[in-house]
């Protein structure tokens, strides 16, 4: 099976996750901008990271067969920033149209403070001024009265439901967001809030369709694997392989793919990974290792 984890903070892992991703199955992942685990001081760390995810981001994955895409935005933590925040909103219509951007994310709320609540607000229009999907994280406080903010502010200002994500969703909010018309993904964290059992019963419950899961693996503790490990649990608990592959790829893709940046012929017609390339001169490789030829799901070919 091929999956796409569409929630992945790929700058803050190893080079041993995107070899275990690719051999897992993932062709492809989605890394959504947002914060470092401390506040940024200055606009020039914004514009380097932004670079950063459409570039060597995007280098590293392909060096391991796995296509790299992000979208962009103002989290919510650092809207409250507000000087900070305007200066953000300047340069993020330079970063949204470049290519591989899937879409304005991830924004919402955090605690739902007014300065929060004004950044999600300039950005929704962005989004629909370029036509692009909407990420949004929901609070992890406060989940359900927040997600239905977020929901009625996006609708609010006139965006189709079907161009929102409304990511980090569990049994309080599930159907209210079908029910809307939204896309539902689902965050897979170890250990905590949506174990791969609960979300196993969701999709036995829900059925697939507008649902997906991601692992919004991160510098915390996060499994990278969270995806092709919960598809396998699902086969595992009788969930047809149709459905599964729906919550695991097909509903990212469409999602995503609204964009035009997404699209499947990226990895199924992508070239064999080449790792003795380079990007601005900076090579994957350290102290003679042999470059790595074409990746297969199953092996490694050195
Ligand atoms: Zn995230």
């Amino acid at each position: 099976m091929r999956y796409i984890d569409p929630h992945v903070h790929m700058i803050s892992r190893t080079t041993d996750d995107y070899e275990a991703m690719r051999q897992a199955g993932v062709v492809a992942v989605i890394e959504p901008a947002f914060w470092m685990g401390q506040p940024r001081t200055q606009i020039g760390s914004f514009q380097d990271y932004y670079s950063h995810l459409i570039g060597f981001e995007r280098f590293r994955a392909s060096q391991f067969g796995i296509r790299h895409y992000c979208t962009i935005g103002l989290n919510s933590k650092e809207a409250n920033n507000e000087a900070l925040a305007e200066e953000v909103m300047e340069l993020l219509p330079l970063f949204v149209c470049k290519e591989g951007v899937v879409g304005v994310g991830e924004i919402g709320y955090d605690d739902q403070t007014a300065a929060e609540d004004k950044y999600y607000r300039l950005q929704l229009e962005l989004a629909k001024e370029v036509n692009l999907p909407v990420q949004i994280h929901t609070p992890h406080r406060d989940k359900k009265q927040g997600t239905l903010r977020s929901m009625a502010v996006a609708l609010e200002h006139g965006l189709d439901p079907a161009m929102v994500i409304v990511d980090h969703n569990n049994e309080e909010t599930v159907q209210a967001v079908l029910d809307q018309g939204f896309w539902a993904a689902f965050t897979i964290y170890p250990h905590t809030k949506m174990g791969n059992e609960r979300m196993t019963e969701i999709v036995k419950h829900y059925g697939p369709e507008r649902i997906f899961i991601n692992s919004a693996a991160d510098w915390g503790i996060s499994d990278p694997l969270a995806v092709p490990k919960t598809a396998r649990l699902m086969l595992e608990r009788g969930i047809s392989p149709e459905t599964v592959e729906q919550v695991t790829y097909y509903n990212a893709l469409a999602a995503f793919g609204q964009s035009g940046q997404l699209l499947e012929t990226d990895w199924l017609a992508a070239n064999p990974i080449d790792q003795s390339l380079k990007y601005s001169g900076n090579s994957i490789l350290r102290g003679g290792q042999i470059p790595v030829g074409e990746v297969a799901s199953d092996s490694v070919i050195r």
